[in-house]
């Protein structure tokens, strides 16, 4: 080999479009669409081979389809939506031998989920997005201040290197890239734990007959603390089948504990197994800040997720929306700093992290208290009566469903007494980040007054301090 051909074997080519986005999930082909449809020069680098890409571990229900953000046209997505007659929640309590059902609002979907994938991904390609398979990033390039200027990433045994304005992390779940970034000249929130995550398994199953419940969102708890199964219907005959839990827990064998209950449901008698995955999803609160200067992190990359139910195309879609906007608005004024980033982080909690935060105080207190007792609570609660708590515009369980409770459910008052405790906390909650701050600099005190209120949460609920 001559010097000069050594020298390109050992060499990264380089490229340098205006933003990176890593990942072509929802996060990142939100975010790539936005900026593209600017104008701008916008790559994707995904590990996953062509074929491959947009195949997600997930349960499949899309909520809130009809208010998608308009960088990829719903039109576009629709074909993927194999069910959109579901209209309630059906939650399955076996320890009190009781079925509750609770209507859902607003415009809900299971879907196809790796078509939804591919047409997201068709989508971003109308409007101009460069997509690079096979290419993963294993490293994150920084300059002498800090700021983020690139990526480092294999295709095919070739190292790569992209330069750009803005590298946007759209790489999911306890993304590879924030163990590459100093991230000492920003907030970014770098207080991320894996006990703050979900481990979940899903099963895309076929049945012979039609399912009685292909108009519901199956819910149902597992044997152990802090589990929950969920049957959801893409189609009268084929089911996404799943389960997960908080990694607070000890682990379970999610496998064969799905195989255990789909063996007790008459309806799964010579079903079949078409497809696996399983993944983390981030069970916590949001990010408190994603920027970093050159840098945005979005989507489960940022803790996107509603920390209850474990949906986070939605978030992830809007995340991604927001984290486009601030790169156009930063490529265009020339300035990347965290400041001029930070629009991005007071979006998200405006829109829906303030809330997902205020939820996440459940999912703490569901770590403390007694399954059997809550579920006993839920099973003595009239299914109307909770809908109208869960979607009254507060966080969660209200004063007027405690009453309706204390009347129906004796030997439950502790648990009662709790929950109405734990609200008024998630509403103290709700209230500071609605409150949360214009400009990096105040971030540090808000933080403060917000650890303040965990500290009551978790003395309320009796859970381990989870942050
Ligand atoms: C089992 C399960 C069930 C779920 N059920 C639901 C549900 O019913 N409804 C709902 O709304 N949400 C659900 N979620 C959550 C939802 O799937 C995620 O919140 C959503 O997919 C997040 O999108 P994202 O774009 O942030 O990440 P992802 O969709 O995970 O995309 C990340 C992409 O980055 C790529 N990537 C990662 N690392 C690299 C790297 N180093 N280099 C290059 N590429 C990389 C990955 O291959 C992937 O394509 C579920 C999650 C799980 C695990």
């Amino acid at each position: 080999m001559s010097t000069q051909e050594q020298s390109a074997a050992t060499t990264p080519k380089t490229k340098s479009p205006d933003v990176v986005v890593v990942g072509a999930g929802t996060a990142g082909c939100y975010a790539a669409a936005t900026i593209a449809r600017e104008g701008y020069d916008v790559v994707i680098l995904e590990r996953k081979p062509e074929s491959e890409a947009g195949h997600i571990a997930c349960g499949d229900a899309l909520k809130g389809a009809d208010s998608f953000p308009e960088a990829i046209p719903k039109s576009k997505l629709e074909p993927a939506f194999t069910n959109t007659g579901v209209d309630h929640g059906r939650f399955e309590i076996p320890q009190e031998d009781t079925v509750l059902e609770i209507p859902i609002p607003g415009e809900l979907a299971v879907i196809d989920r790796w078509e939804y994938g591919r047409r997201i991904i068709d989508g971003a390609g109308d409007v101009g997005v460069d997509f690079q398979y096979d290419t993963v990033v294993k490293n994150v390039i920084q300059d002498d201040d800090g700021r983020v200027t690139g990526v480092e990433a294999i295709r095919n045994g070739e190292p790569l290197t992209y330069e750009a304005d803005i590298v946007i992390d759209a790489a999911g779940s306890l993304s590879v890239l924030q163990d590459h970034v100093d991230f000492s000249a920003s907030a970014f929130d770098t207080n991320v734990n894996y006990t703050h995550f979900c481990s979940a398994y899903r099963e895309i199953v076929h049945v012979d007959e039609p399912v009685e419940w292909d108009d519901a969102l199956v819910f149902k708890p597992t044997e152990r603390a802090a589990g929950y199964l969920w049957y959801f219907p893409r189609t009268e005959t084929e089911i996404n089948a799943g389960l997960g839990f908080q990694m607070t827990e000890e682990p379970m064998k999610l496998v064969d504990d799905l195989k255990r209950d789909l063996e007790t449901r008459p309806e799964f008698r010579n079903a079949e197994v078409e497809d696996k995955l399983g993944a983390a999803l981030p069970t916590r609160r949001p990010y408190d800040s994603a920027v970093h200067p050159g840098y945005m992190a979005i989507g489960d990359a940022a803790g996107h997720v509603n920390p209850t139910t474990g949906g986070g195309i939605a978030g992830a879609a809007y995340g991604g929306k927001y984290a486009g906007e601030a790169a156009i608005e930063a490529i265009e004024t020339g300035d990347v700093s965290e400041k001029a980033l930070w629009e991005y982080n007071e979006r998200v909690m405006d829109h829906f992290g303030a809330r997902y935060a205020a939820l996440d105080v459940y999912n703490i207190l569901s770590t403390a208290v007694d399954v059997d007792d809550l579920m006993g609570l839920l099973a003595a609660i009239p299914g109307e009566k909770l809908a109208e708590a869960l979607y009254s515009g507060s966080t969660s369980l209200g004063p007027k469903l405690a009453i309706e409770s204390l009347l129906n459910s004796r030997g439950h008052w502790g648990t009662i007494w709790t929950l109405f405790q734990t609200k008024r906390r998630a509403d103290d909650l709700l209230e500071l980040y609605e409150g949360y701050p214009h400009h990096p600099a105040a971030l540090e005190h808000w933080q403060q007054r917000r650890d303040d209120i965990m500290e009551q949460v978790y003395e309320t609920t009796g859970a381990e301090p989870k942050y």
